[in-house]
């Protein structure tokens, strides 16, 4: 092989975490999906899926979810993924992948759906299938309705089942705390959940509504704006589902976040800060509240998935 093919013997890319800062559920569809209408706001948590030559599909798994949560087989995205893409492509799909995780999985931070962007892109340039980015988008939302955000990254508002895109101007970076759980809550049964309330409440109307507050919040409003202005559909499901997180939403308002909300189906708690620094105080006191796994830092928004050089 000459110089000049050496870097496509390894690709290497990157896809962020995103957060919901708005996310009305809808009624149930006939494909079993719900409606949606929300805001995705990715931040600064990544993980990276590095591709090399290989016989056959191999997958190793490190960091975030290695050693059991997450699976090595078909049943990761990522596997998913390579061979989406080399069916598309006509091509056989031989590829050695490696996926570093720093995002918790089935953790609402669409981990799976991050590796499963990066992937795409890492593959398609190892081996030069030079899909563009409008099937890469088609497949991305074959893969998951969060994959295509994953994607595109920075602030977007999502429609359909959330795979259906158009970007919004963000003109200054948010501060979060994310407040990681022990343990992780299956998106399923999340939605299950939440289907159960409501027929349990059938008075209740379903007002999808449109999120007009949030992105002029995001446009320019001070963090007290975006925070009165943050919604969550999910969230009493996720409290049903897994009653400490109230402790856990508490300990994030009584630390002096600006708002404190599940993010996207839960368990994580994402907690609004002021700015960079208030960002880093509360994650120190939210750390030593006892009550999450792990605290970090991140902002957004940051760009979607990129090849790493
Ligand atoms: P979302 O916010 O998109 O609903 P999530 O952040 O709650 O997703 P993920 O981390 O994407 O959840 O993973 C949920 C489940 O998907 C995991 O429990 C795991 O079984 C499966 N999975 C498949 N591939 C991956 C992957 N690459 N990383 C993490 N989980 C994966």
């Amino acid at each position: 092989m000459s110089l000049a093919d050496g870097p496509d013997d390894v690709v290497t890319a990157r896809a962020p975490a995103k957060v919901n800062v708005h996310l009305a559920v809808g009624p149930l569809r006939s494909d079993g999906f719900h409606e949606l209408q929300t805001v995705f706001l990715a931040v600064s948590l990544f993980d990276t899926v590095t591709a090399r030559p290989g016989d056959g599909l191999s997958l190793t798994l490190a960091g975030e979810g290695a050693g059991g949560e997450v699976p090595v087989d078909r049943g990761n995205l990522v596997w998913r993924a390579a061979e989406l893409l080399a069916e598309h492509a006509g091509v056989r799909p031989d590829a050695a992948l490696a996926v570093e995780k720093s995002i918790p999985a089935a953790a609402g931070l669409a981990g799976g759906s991050a590796d499963a962007a990066a992937a795409l892109l890492a593959l398609d340039a190892l081996w030069g299938t030079r899909a563009g980015r409008e099937d890469l988008t088609a497949l991305a939302a074959r893969l998951g309705s969060d994959v295509p955000f994953s994607l595109h990254g920075g602030v977007a508002l999502g429609t359909g089942r959330g795979e259906m895109l158009s970007p919004v101007l963000a003109r200054r970076p948010w501060h979060w705390v994310l407040g990681v759980a022990a343990e992780g809550l299956s998106t399923p049964s999340v939605y299950a959940e939440l289907d159960r309330q409501r027929a349990a409440a059938p008075d209740q109307g379903i007002a999808l509504g449109v999120p007009d507050a949030v992105v002029a919040a995001l446009q320019g409003g001070p963090a007290s704006a975006l925070a009165a202005a943050l919604r969550n559909d999910l969230q009493a499901a996720a409290l049903s589902l897994r009653p400490a997180l109230r402790r856990a939403l508490r300990a994030a308002s009584d630390a002096g976040a600006q708002a404190a909300l599940v993010s996207g189906s839960g368990p994580t708690v994402a907690a609004l800060a002021s700015d960079g620094d208030h960002a880093i105080r509360l994650a120190a006191t939210l750390a030593g509240a006892g009550v999450f796994r792990t605290v970090r830092v991140a902002h957004g928004p940051v760009p979607g998935a990129r090849l790493v050089a």
